[in-house]
C-alpha cells in the first residue's frame, strides 16, 4: 500500500527547506554521494539516499550537532515526499518506511538527565 501523496495545491516548496546539497564534499572522499532529484538515488554510488557512505559522511560532518542533522534529514524527507509523489505516485513507500530512511537512522540520544 503507497501512501497518499498531497494535492498538487498543497505542495508549495519552501525557500526554507534547505537545499539538497549533502554531505558536503570532501572528508577525503573523490565521490559526491548526494541525492539526485527528483528519485532520491545517491549521485556516487545509485543507492536510495541517503546511502550508507553519505549516512557516514553526514554524522561525522554533524557530529555533535545532532539537532541540525535531524533538521536537515527532515528536510530532505519533505523534499522527497513532494518529489516522489510527483514522480512516482503509484510507488511511494509508507510514511514510516520513509521517515526511516530519511531521519530514523541516526543515534539520536537525549542529553543525560543526571
Ligand atoms: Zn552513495
Amino acid at each position: 500500500m503507497s501512501m497518499p501523496c498531497p494535492t498538487p495545491q498543497s505542495r508549495e516548496p519552501s525557500r526554507r527547506i534547505p537545499a539538497a546539497d549533502r554531505p558536503l564534499a570532501g572528508f577525503g572522499a573523490a565521490t559526491a554521494h548526494t541525492p539526485v532529484q527528483p528519485i532520491w538515488v545517491c549521485r556516487g554510488c545509485g543507492h536510495p539516499w541517503p546511502c550508507g557512505e553519505a549516512r557516514r559522511r553526514l554524522l561525522i560532518e554533524y557530529e555533535g550537532n545532532m539537532v541540525s542533522l535531524a533538521v536537515y534529514l527532515c528536510g530532505m524527507l519533505y523534499r522527497a515526499v513532494d518529489d516522489l509523489c510527483r514522480v512516482t505516485p503509484d510507488t511511494v513507500p509508507e510514511p514510516g518506511r520513509l521517515w526511516e530512511r530519511f531521519v530514523g537512522w541516526a543515534p539520536y540520544r537525549r542529553p543525560d538527565a543526571s
